[in-house]
């Protein structure tokens, strides 16, 4: 890494100071703050309350953390429900911002905040970039998209408040982007990871170097990505990479990021409490067992979310993190319960194939999963890139290259598939979340 000092998190903003709270002094806070949140909910919202009324619980049954057990989950088709206001617990006179979800069937999920919802996204942003070791000084290029996403504006002001300066450059544009993080000196970049490595092949062929660039951390996500990714990424461009983690039904990006150490993700957890919960029966699992994570937001105002389903799954890493902060870590997110894939009855992940792809010398990490069924049968081809000299090269090179892929695959994922090698730049390249796998099965 091009700069290894460790800055110190309190150096940078008195924001940062609840990450090192005495675990005793946390649980309290959390305890104050579930209960007021159950309790705003339960007067302000309706769903909310109709669902407490049909277990026969009110907010006074909250009396210790543990006691989150008994409110019921709240589920994305909640908010589809009760679109577009149905949900808020803040009368539209104190929201100050409305931010939707492009939602890709039928009604967007929306989501409010008011003045001092604003105010916590921002802070447990600052919280997340002084974790990576950013500071006032640092040139940031945001690259998330801005506007009804979240990701963009989030980062934006969270980067604003530890005085960093912000180039607002959002998505698009590969070149411009390549022109301005050299001109400018840009130190810093935020966007999602597919977005990065993007980057990274344009300004190759730009004869544009990273590593000659002073751009030393990216904080990366809006998309599940892998420890393979992340080594990549790292070798072919001298940055440090860190993964942040948010949601925007409870607040955006910065509900988790990771600190320097790289090991797992804080969540800044005296605003979100989570959970890890058996995906199949919601019964609530120790620390340390994968699951679903189910977050709550203990302080929100305009809109509360009590134990939302994120169907992302993942773990509560047990002890502390050598860092010193007391917040717990969740494990990185590989992948999601609603990106799975089951084919001819078996489970597998997109972030699977890429782990394999990543590791296999002569292919790029882009890659695309089609599914298809022929005569009943699910068949599935992934079509992976390969580097230019690849194919410039005898076809037994290939052909021996399409094996390897394809025995690695077969041994990770447990089923046959297809390999097809296909050139360098022939796959679609996201300019925001990667879209992997194109389903043409019919049933
Ligand atoms: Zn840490």
């Amino acid at each position: 890494m091009k700069n290894n000092l460790e800055t110190s998190i309190a150096d940078c903003h008195p924001a940062s100071v609840p990450d090192y709270a005495p675990l005793a002094e946390l649980r309290a806070l959390q305890l104050r703050r579930l209960q007021a949140v159950v309790t705003r909910a339960w007067q302000n919202v309706e769903h909310f309350r109709n669902r407490l009324n049909e277990r026969g619980i009110t907010p006074e049954n909250i009396r210790s953390i543990e006691d989150i057990a008994k409110l019921p989950f709240t589920l994305k088709s909640d908010l589809r429900d009760t679109y577009p206001f149905g949900l808020f617990a803040s009368p539209m006179k104190d929201v100050v911002r409305l931010h939707a979800s492009s939602g890709t069937t039928g009604k967007p999920i929306v989501v409010s905040y008011t003045k001092e919802d604003i105010d916590v996204w921002t802070s447990v942003l600052v919280r997340s970039f002084a974790g990576c070791g950013l500071h006032h000084g640092d040139i940031l290029q945001n690259a998330y998209g801005y506007g009804l996403f979240t990701g963009g504006l989030g980062a934006h002001y969270g980067a604003e408040a530890l005085g960093a300066a912000v180039v607002p450059t959002s998505g698009g544009n590969a070149d411009r982007q390549i022109m301005l993080m050299k001109d400018f000196g840009v130190t810093a970049i935020c966007c999602t990871p597919t977005y990065f490595l993007h980057l990274i092949d344009r300004a190759a062929e730009l004869g544009v170097d990273f590593k000659e660039l002073p751009l030393r951390a990216g904080v990366f996500g809006a998309e599940p990505w892998t420890e393979s990714m992340r080594r990549h990424i790292e070798n072919k461009s001298n940055v440090e990479a860190f993964d942040i983690y948010g949601l925007s039904e409870i607040i955006g990006p910065g509900v988790g990021c990771e600190c320097r150490r790289h090991q797992g993700l804080h969540i800044f957890e005296d605003h979100f409490y989570p959970e890890i919960v058996d995906p199949e029966t919601g019964e609530p699992l120790p620390d340390g067992s994968e699951g679903e994570l189910v977050l709550t937001t203990l302080s929100k105002q305009a809109m509360p979310m009590i134990r939302y389903r994120t169907r992302d799954i993942t773990l509560i890493l047990t002890g502390q993190c050598p860092c010193g902060r007391t917040m717990r870590r969740i494990g990185r997110i590989g992948r999601r319960s609603d990106d799975m894939l089951i084919i001819r009855g078996v489970n597998v992940f997109p972030s699977q194939v890429e782990s394999v792809l990543l590791e296999i010398e002569g292919t790029l990490p882009n890659y695309q999963i089609i599914l298809t069924r022929e005569q009943g049968l699910d068949q599935m081809e992934v079509q992976v890139e390969v580097t230019p000299h690849m194919f410039n090269d005898k076809i037994g090179a290939l052909q021996g290259l399409q094996g390897r892929i394809q025995a690695a695959l077969d041994h990770v994922l447990g089923i046959r598939v297809r390999v097809a090698l296909v050139e360098a730049h022939s796959l679609a390249r996201s300019e925001g979340k990667a879209k992997r796998v194109t389903d043409r099965r019919t049933s």
